[in-house]
């Protein structure tokens, strides 16, 4: 039952538009916020949020160096290893 507060008539429920004055049932749809949300649930938004803000951050961070040094970077880091257990290998000889 929706009663119109212009006129007072009772009109059906979901009625649009009171059904004697036509007056607009303006339905106060509440816009979910994080803080309507139960406080557990909210916890692991925040969480969630969290971890994607330190996703993208990581993802910036590697989206700031350039593709070449990564890959000399890359190369260097391979470089070393190989050396090493070569240098490793030649040791126990
Ligand atoms: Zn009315």
């Amino acid at each position: 039952m929706i009663i119109c507060k212009k006129c007072g008539y009772e009109n059906l429920d979901g009625a649009l538009y009171c059904n004697l004055c036509k007056e607009l049932f303006s339905k106060k749809v509440k816009k979910m916020t994080v803080a309507d949300l139960p406080s557990e649930l909210k916890s692991q938004l925040f969480d969630q949020q969290k971890k994607i803000e330190e996703g993208s951050m990581a993802k910036s961070l590697f989206s700031g160096i350039p593709k070449k040094k990564l890959l000399t970077l890359a190369i260097i880091i391979g470089a070393i290893i190989v050396l090493s257990l070569l240098a490793f290998l030649l040791s126990k000889r």
